[in-house]
C-alpha cells in the first residue's frame, strides 16, 4: 500500500467515524486518487479533512462535505446526477465511481477545462459543460439527483423543475458566512424538506444565485 492509498483508507475510517454509512460511496470514495484533484502544493493535505484551495480562487470541498451531501442524495448505478459546482471535478469523480450518469456545471472556464481533461485522463465519464448552473441543464432533465456545492441565497426554481419525481436536490442555502443542506425530495408535483446545518460553502453564482461582486 503506497503512501496515498494508506491515507485514504484513514480518511475512509474518519468518514464511518462522523457517521457515513452507504459502503457504495465509501468504496467509490476509496478508489478516487483526491491527491490528483488539489494543487500540486496542497498534494501533501490531499487527506486531511479540510476544503483546499484549488484554480480560480475557489476550494475543493471537504471529505466529509462530499460524502454527507452524495449520502443524502441516495444515488447509484446508472441514475443520472447533475452537479453544480464542478470546482476540481472530485465529487463528479466520486459519483461517476458510483456506477452514476454524471452531468456538471462549473461557471469559471479555468476549471471547467482543467476538471474535463483530468476526468478524461483518468477514465471518468462524466458530461462537463462551462455556464450558469443556476439555470441547471435542460437539455438532459429530468435528474435522480442534483448536487449543488456552492451557497445559494435561495433554492433556485430551474434546479426544482428538472428533478424527476422521487429525486432529490441537495443545495446548502443561507447567507454568505453560515448555510444548512437542504435536502429537497420530489412527490410529483410537491416538493418535501429537510435540513442539516453547520456548513460553508463558496457563494453561488448566477442568474437564480448571488450576484457577482
Ligand atoms: N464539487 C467541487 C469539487 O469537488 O471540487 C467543489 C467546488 S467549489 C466548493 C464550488 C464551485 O461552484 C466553484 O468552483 C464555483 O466556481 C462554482 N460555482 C459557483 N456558482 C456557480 C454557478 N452558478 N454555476 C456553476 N458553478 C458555480
Amino acid at each position: 500500500m503506497n503512501r496515498f492509498e494508506k491515507e485514504r483508507a484513514e480518511m475512509i475510517d474518519l468518514l464511518r467515524q462522523r457517521g457515513i454509512k452507504d459502503e457504495q460511496l465509501l468504496k467509490a470514495m476509496q478508489r478516487v486518487e483526491r491527491e490528483q484533484f488539489v494543487l500540486p502544493s496542497f498534494m501533501n493535505s490531499a487527506y486531511d479533512d479540510n476544503a483546499l484551495p484549488i484554480a480560480s480562487g475557489q476550494t475543493i470541498s471537504q471529505p466529509y462535505t462530499v460524502a454527507f451531501q452524495t449520502e443524502k442524495l441516495q444515488v447509484g448505478k446508472d441514475l443520472k446526477v447533475l452537479e453544480i459546482g464542478t470546482g476540481s471535478g472530485y465529487q463528479a469523480a466520486v459519483l461517476a465511481e458510483m456506477g452514476c450518469r454524471v452531468f456538471t456545471i462549473e461557471r469559471h472556464m479555468e476549471l471547467h477545462l482543467q476538471a474535463r481533461k483530468l476526468l478524461e485522463k483518468l477514465g471518468y465519464h462524466v458530461a462537463a459543460r462551462c455556464g450558469d448552473g443556476t439555470v441547471g441543464w435542460n437539455e438532459y432533465a429530468p435528474y435522480d439527483g442534483i448536487v449543488v456545492t456552492a451557497a445559494a441565497p435561495k433554492v433556485p426554481q430551474p434546479l426544482l423543475d428538472q428533478l424527476a419525481d422521487g429525486g432529490r436536490l441537495v443545495i446548502p442555502v443561507g447567507d454568505l458566512e453560515t448555510q444548512s443542506i437542504q435536502v429537497i425530495t420530489r412527490v410529483r408535483d410537491k416538493y418535501e424538506s429537510i435540513e442539516a446545518h453547520g456548513f460553508k460553502f463558496v457563494p453561488l453564482i448566477g442568474k437564480k444565485g448571488w450576484s457577482e461582486k
